[in-house]
């Protein structure tokens, strides 16, 4: 069956997978609906590898996100083809002077404040995000060695959804004064994906319901940014793959990580079919293109 959807409005979408573990069955799933939401709306697709946090970046994970995207015939039409071709051109450290741009108009803007809160503080606090006390008054931006926070704002931002409807979403707890620029200087991922999202033009973002929340934040930054596109991106949260028993899925190399099972030698075939087992769909799969719409959006 095909996609029913607002075609005429989307014509790029991206692979977003971050480098900070091997990716796991519910990756290869939103990768496979994202592939099929493009071919169905005649979007192309960007892949766009979020290498910032390189606290967390390991080479072997860059590499399992190329294998897993030819190992399974993935198709995308922008972004790197391999590791070299990333760090050569793709990396995100070749787009410092954007998010550079970016926080500079934030703080010309006054939106941003200098904030000194550790995780611990907020915790004590019982806060899910922003500042405990008064950091905007008490310190500079020029301070070295703490976080740049966002003021965000109190009311309700709206999301163009993929089903043609504009929902309105109130300001999430858990992103209040969200992070932009780290303790360590560099940019934070919010920011970066704002950034980088508009500058290649992508208008439908595929994302697990768990990154809503992001979502939300992200089309508040945009529209604090002059020339930012991504709040009039169309949104697809999809329902989140689980284990057997319910869990959700981490990045691991767990018995379930695709470059486990690669290892071990199971087919593409065998992967996908393992996939639809936790979909609950019956019918044999060899190739993503044997799934469905329908069929990925009623896994829940
Ligand atoms: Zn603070």
């Amino acid at each position: 069956m095909k996609t029913s959807l607002p075609a005429e409005k989307v014509h790029k979408t991206r692979y977003a997978p971050t480098p900070s573990g091997y990716l796991h069955l519910g990756n290869l799933y939103s990768f496979i609906l994202t592939a099929i939401l493009a071919r169905d709306s005649g979007a192309s697709i960007l892949l766009r590898i979020d290498d910032m946090d390189r606290e967390r970046f390991r080479p072997e994970y860059l590499q399992n996100i190329f294998e897993t995207l030819h190992y399974f015939e993935l198709p995308y039409q922008e972004g790197p083809k391999h590791e070299a071709d990333f760090f050569q051109n793709w990396s995100q450290q070749h787009r410092m002077d954007r998010y550079t741009k970016a926080l500079d108009e934030l703080r010309q803007k006054e939106l941003l404040y200098a904030c000194a809160c550790t995780r611990t503080d907020l915790q004590k606090a019982s806060l899910q995000s922003g500042c405990t006390g008064n950091c905007s008054s008490s310190y500079s931006l020029d301070d070295p060695g703490l976080n740049w926070r966002y003021r965000t704002p109190e009311q309700s931002q709206f999301l163009q959804m993929f089903n043609g409807e504009t929902r309105a979403y109130s300001f999430p707890v858990s992103m209040k004064d969200f992070i932009v620029r780290k303790r360590d200087g560099t940019p934070a991922y919010q920011l970066c994906s704002v950034v980088d999202d508009a500058q290649f033009g992508v208008n439908l973002v595929v994302r697990g319901v768990d990154l809503l929340e992001s979502s939300i934040a992200q089309v508040a930054l945009s529209h604090s940014l002059d020339n930012n596109s991504y709040a009039t991106a169309v949104h697809f949260h999809h329902p989140l793959l689980t284990d057997q028993a319910g869990h959700k899925l981490s990045k691991s190399e767990g018995a379930e990580s695709l470059h486990t099972l690669i290892k071990n030698g199971s087919t593409p075939s065998q992967i996908l079919t393992l996939l639809a087992q936790r979909c609950s769909i019956n019918h044999p799969v060899s190739h993503w293109t044997d799934f469905t719409y329908s069929e990925l959006t009623s896994i829940v």
